[in-house]
């Protein structure tokens, strides 16, 4: 049985980004870019004022005081969008803020600081030399190199995308992800339940929405029943997707048949089955299709255990193949509030652990039963508290690192 790192490590190597495609800039958000964009223009394209006020020339400014103001004869004005215009010695403009900095000026005094008469302005105070002006590409300038390919596009990103006129972009496309539920006593969502055995799904929803939070496109191919012509049939249908997960069906049970029929139907090379994790010990990987490039996840079928593995082994890969070079979730350290036992320490352990923000740092506070058929603890949980192997024992209070899958226990830090 291979460890958690070497397992993750060989999905990763095997792992291969899909192709490209060219989105519109408004379906742009979350995306990963694929091209390195560069600036077209400089920005600003010319000095421009930060400020309403005048624009003049710091040498008609140069002692001005209260008592002996500088005044200036009004003779234009420059607003944002507006024409360059011109100021001469003892004059000044209007000027607004993004307005062009006149031709023959070279600082700008904010309102506030002048008085307006008979078209003359009165300015009580020098102000240094340049004052309230926007270089020209003090931003960037052209061809600078702006966002890189690999990076997850966010609102700022795409604030850059539209200011260097692109109105289409190529990004990585989403992964297809084919997930196929197995087990006799799986029941779809509005089946009706005929046997107390039944038990209805929750890995099949819970991984169509773990999908699209990683960027792929969840593919529903079907419930399978455990036997081999019903697995063989169902798995047929997952040979125009990237990624198949199935859910179920891999421990050693008599009836686990989907090691062996992804082998048979599809062709997957079996790269590992079994991890020294918990939950999430009877996993299996393996890459299928041509040049390898398809991927398949075989993963046990206890609703945590299909949470846990997703979110550690499967969400990396997902971001790998469309492109993004960090792949794996955030990782805080916690307080682990009331420790931690357990009998054994060969496994890596991922425990449920609810997250709050105290005066100390963050508190991970564990899920009171912490069964892999315990999907409440999920419900309870924003992360995974890791025990690594070789730990028996985390006492209350000691520091131990939390995996977040949900960042929500951030939010509103202003709502009070
Ligand atoms: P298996 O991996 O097929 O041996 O299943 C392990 C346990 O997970 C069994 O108790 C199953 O009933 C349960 N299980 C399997 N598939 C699902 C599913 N899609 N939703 C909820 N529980 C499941
Ligand atoms: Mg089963």
């Amino acid at each position: 049985m291979i460890s958690f790192e070497e397992a993750v490590k060989t999905i990763l190597e095997n792992t291969k980004t899909v192709g490209l495609e060219k989105v519109f800039l408004n379906e742009a958000l979350g995306r990963v870019l694929a091209e390195d964009i560069y600036a077209d223009r400089d920005n600003p394209p010319a000095d421009n004022s930060g400020m309403d006020g005048f624009a003049v020339r710091y040498e008609d400014i140069k002692g001005a005081t209260e008592e002996a103001p500088a005044v200036l004869q009004i003779i234009a004005e420059s607003k944002a969008g507006g024409e360059l215009v011109k100021v001469e010695p003892k004059t000044a403009a209007y000027i607004y803020t993004g307005g062009l900095i006149p031709e023959g000026a070279d600082t700008v005094v904010q309102k506030e600081l002048t008085k307006v008469e008979d078209g003359k302005v009165f300015i009580f105070q020098e102000l240094p030399k340049g004052s309230n002006i926007r270089p020209q590409g003090g931003d960037y300038r052209k061809g600078d190199l702006l966002i890189k390919a690999g990076t997850l596009l966010r609102p700022p990103e795409i604030g850059i995308l539209s200011s260097v006129n692109r109105p289409t972009v190529y990004v990585y496309q989403r992964p297809r992800v084919a997930v196929l539920t197995t087990g006799d006593e799986i029941l779809d969502v509005g089946e009706p339940v005929e046997k107390l055995s039944q038990i209805r799904t929750s890995n099949t929803y819970s991984l169509y929405a773990q999908i699209i939070e990683a960027g792929g496109i969840p593919v529903i191919i079907g419930f399978s029943k455990d036997t081999p012509e019903d697995t063989e049939r169902k798995l047929s249908y997952a040979k125009s997707c990237d990624v198949l997960l199935t859910t179920g069906g891999v421990s050693v049970g008599e009836y686990d048949l989907v090691k062996d029929f992804v082998v048979k139907v599809l062709g997957v090379d079996i790269l590992f089955w079994k991890v020294r994790q918990k939950p999430g010990k009877p996993v299996a990987f393996g890459v299928w299709g041509e040049d390898r490039r398809k991927l398949f996840f075989g993963i046990p079928g206890n609703p945590v255990a299909s949470m846990v593995v997703f979110e550690n082994m499967v969400k990396p890969a997902l971001r790998k193949m469309q492109g993004l070079s960090r792949v794996f979730n955030p990782v805080v350290k916690a307080k682990l509030a009331g420790g931690y036992r357990r009998k054994k320490g060969e496994r890596v352990e991922f425990i449920r652990v609810a997250l709050e923000l105290a005066d100390e740092g963050f508190v991970a506070r564990p899920f009171g039963k912490q069964g892999s058929n315990i999907l409440t603890g999920m419900v309870f949980a924003h992360g995974f508290g890791i025990i690594d192997v070789g730990v028996t024992e985390v006492k209350d209070g000691e520091y131990i690192k939390v995996v977040i899958f949900d960042k929500s226990f951030m939010d509103g830090v202003f709502d009070g």
